[in-house]
């Protein structure tokens, strides 16, 4: 049985939770840049459908929907990566990608004082390539303007990923989210508790929630951590129990 991540619950002692790090003027600029790429780059990807008949076709909701699910799975795995293996420590990739996660594990309530750039900068960053390669696709045939279609999808999708996890902390969110979360449209609070509950390993998609019933119903996570376990010889969240220890002596 592969260990679990119940030592994570802080500790009683009065400690000041972790907080996410403090963005500097630079950081700021690159995400809101990022921020105004990806928005741009969005728009020219729709005008650009808009004006292609061919894609009025059968296909078209399926190649959506399959680009949000897909945008889902993603985020779970990307979520699940970031939980289970890595080290904060690591240059670059542990400050910028890990220790958010493990800051969120040990104080959740940080994420919902994030303003709207530091909350979606990065995913931004990361989104753009994304909706270019979308709009690079050329749209001569049904198949190619599928997989437009699909990865542009894909992208939009991806983009207020880190927004839809924000709502979910909140206790009340605006009041359209808060309807489209009662309807399974958005990852609601109580859908999203599960991942912050023992034995927090569940739950990991965070872009809309939906994929995660079937995900832990499967135990499709518990089982890759297995396969990558006994290949490695690496143990599942073993860097956030340490993180945790760290912050009890340091
Ligand atoms: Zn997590
Ligand atoms: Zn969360």
């Amino acid at each position: 049985m592969l260990p679990d991540r119940e030592i994570v619950t802080p500790p009683a002692q009065a400690r000041p939770l972790p907080k996410h790090d403090v963005m500097g003027p630079l950081a700021r600029a690159l995400e809101a840049a990022s921020l105004g790429a990806a928005l741009a780059l969005l728009a020219l990807n729709a005008a650009r459908f808009a004006g292609e008949p061919r894609l009025l076709a059968w296909w078209l909701p399926l190649a959506v929907a399959a680009g949000v699910v897909a945008a889902d799975l993603a985020s779970g795995l990307v979520h699940w990566t970031a939980d289970t293996w890595g080290r904060e420590s690591l240059p670059i990739l542990g400050v910028r990608f890990l220790r958010p996660f493990r800051i969120h594990h040990v104080n959740p309530d940080d994420l919902c004082a994030r303003d709207f750039v530091d909350c979606n900068g990065d995913v931004a960053l990361l989104v753009c390539p994304v909706l270019m390669g979308a709009w690079l696709v050329p749209l001569e045939s049904d198949l190619l303007g599928a997989a437009s279609v699909f990865t542009a999808a894909f992208g939009a999708a991806t983009l207020p990923t880190n927004q839809v996890h924000q709502w979910a902390h909140l206790p009340v969110p605006p009041r359209a989210v808060a309807w489209l979360q009662r309807r399974g449209v958005l990852l609601s609070r109580a859908a999203h508790q599960r991942h912050h509950t023992a034995p927090y390993t569940d739950s990991y998609c965070i872009t809309t929630g939906w994929c995660n019933r079937a995900l832990d119903r499967l135990g499709f996570f518990r089982a890759a951590e297995r396969i990558i376990s006994r290949a490695t010889g690496l143990v599942p969240r073993d860097d956030e129990r340490d993180y945790v220890k760290r912050r009890e002596v340091g």
